[in-house]
């Protein structure tokens, strides 16, 4: 099996044992990212020399016994909107393009820590604004499995990087599905923590109450591997949480072990909106694990439906604030047309973000307005609540909810991009796992009959990301679909 194949469990324990040198893996992601980045587009820069120097002392560490961590030797990409103290941190956006950050995000200082190799940092629609990647300022990425088509959004570089074999695992964030619908059409492992779990010190903000750090890898064993090193209390972090109140774990201890008498919850009128293939292969895999001995209940989530609307409201609303900020002075691109200081902030503003990022913070501004501040954003609020409601009455039933991550499988490149509404309904099954602050996870589920990956999505109670990983993990082991490899890509 060539290296990149290898899984990053197997990767890591076989540069343990001294099978394969942490160099020669970095090499065969760089050599591929050489090879087929030029197609894929999926990283905004790569690190080569620093990667290899890393690499090249993990190395050197094992040869002489010395210990190492957890991730030691493994490559890896992180989407663009964490911040590193090398490199870039763009955010898939012009206006910081040659952005250099003074500092790691928490969460790039953890995975330095256990020795991982960071080759490089992923494409993203701009500030982690869309469900294609196409909002990105900076590239285009295509789908691993079919190139005329999106690879999701907005982590749609760490998903097709992950696809295409071009990393190990990576990092993406999710602030309304941004791991789990683009893991879902690049036919990867998506794992979207709780609210709190992960640290967002370093993460660039979209909208604070709803953004969280998570891993996407090639199997639910990588994701939960990725997750033991990212978890965990930041002080730097005001909302990640106590340790005492939810301690962090190690995922892997009991990720085999099936869950007993499990059960499923499902909420049949609102899968109902996805494309029959997709709801087919939902339900076959519902009827995988009822064979295994898990038991379906039907809940009833009256409020889901409204989930898109109070999403876009709040979403926008803490955008608006979060991207005051660039102004042209603190960060990032100035003007060069500006006569006066106002010029030096409008103009600045004008010319380097996207139309998806104005309109956002148009819309974000208006519902903020002391006008209508009460009829859009304290409603939307009010709705969050509402959802936060049917997930707590759904899980005194059932152990976990399952849905699908997205309601179509990849679409065109184009296709949706003139319609953001359209754009925005791409999120359906995934904005009230965050409105709710719950985890959820994509796992590859099947195909459609164009051969595009299909993700099933499995959502657990807050806090328990180790029940949630040992679920998924309980359908990979009586499945393959996880093993498939898009062609063409040699
Ligand atoms: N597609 C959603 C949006 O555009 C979610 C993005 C995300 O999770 N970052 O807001």
């Amino acid at each position: 099996m060539p290296v990149h194949d290898l899984t990053a469990m197997e990767l890591r324990d076989r540069i343990a044992a001294g099978q394969v040198s942490s160099v020669e893996a970095t090499r065969a992601v760089l050599d591929r990212i050489d090879r087929l980045d030029p197609v894929v587009g999926a990283y905004l820069s790569i690190l080569p020399e620093r990667a290899l120097e890393t690499a090249k002392e993990v190395d050197r560490k094992i040869a002489a016994g010395e210990p190492v961590g957890t991730l030691a030797g493994v490559p890896i990409a992180i989407k663009d909107v964490l911040c590193t103290s090398f490199g870039t941190t763009t955010c898939g956006s012009r206006i910081l393009q040659n952005f250099h950050s003074p500092y790691d995000a928490t969460v790039v200082r953890k995975l330095l820590d256990a020795d991982a190799i960071i080759v490089g940092k992923t494409n993203m629609d701009e500030f982690a604004m869309g469900s294609s990647t196409e909002n990105s300022g900076l590239r285009k990425t295509v789908n691993p499995w079919d190139t005329s088509r999106v690879p999701g959004g907005s982590s749609g570089g760490s998903t097709a990087a992950m696809a295409a074999r071009m990393c190990f695992a990576a990092l993406g964030s999710d602030t309304g599905g941004s791991i789990r619908q683009p893991a879902s059409f690049c036919g990867v492992v998506g794992l979207k923590p709780t609210y709190g779990r992960v640290s967002r010190y370093g993460l660039v903000a979209y909208g604070s109450s709803l953004d969280q750090i998570g891993p996407i890898a090639g199997t639910v064993a990588d994701a939960a591997l990725l997750l033991s090193v990212i978890a965990g209390h930041d002080p730097a972090d005001s909302t990640s949480v106590d340790e005492k109140a939810a301690p962090a774990g190690d995922y892997l201890a009991g990720l085999n072990e099936p869950v007993e008498g499990l059960k499923i919850g499902i909420a049949s009128a609102f899968n109902a909106g996805a494309e029959p293939a997709i709801q087919k292969a939902i339900g076959e895999a519902v009827d995988d694990y009822r064979e295994a001995g898990a038991e379906i209940v039907e809940v009833d989530m009256p409020h889901l439906d409204y989930a898109i609307a109070a999403y876009y409201v709040i979403a926008t609303a803490e955008a608006s604030s979060n991207l005051a900020r660039y102004d042209g002075v603190h960060y990032g691109y100035r003007s060069e047309n500006a006569n006066d200081y106002i010029e030096v902030y409008t103009k600045s503003r004008e010319e380097a973000f996207g139309k998806e990022v104005k309109r956002r913070i148009m819309l974000g501004t208006y519902a903020l307005s002391s006008g209508y501040y009460d009829a859009y954003y304290l409603k939307a609020l009010k709705v969050r609540n509402l959802i936060r409601g049917d997930f707590v009455r759904a899980f005194e039933r059932c152990d976990c909810l399952m849905m699908p991550a997205a309601p179509t499988t990849a679409f065109q490149i184009g296709e949706k991009v003139d319609d953001p509404l359209k754009m925005y309904l791409a999120d359906i099954y995934t904005v009230a796992v965050n409105l709710a602050g719950i985890p959820g996870i994509s796992i590859p589920c099947g195909f459609d009959a164009a051969g595009l990956p299909i993700g099933l999505q499995i959502l657990t109670p807050a806090f328990s990301e180790a029940k949630l990983l040992r679920i998924a993990r309980m359908y990979e082991a009586r499945t393959n679909w996880h093993t498939r490899k898009p062609v063409g890509l040699e």
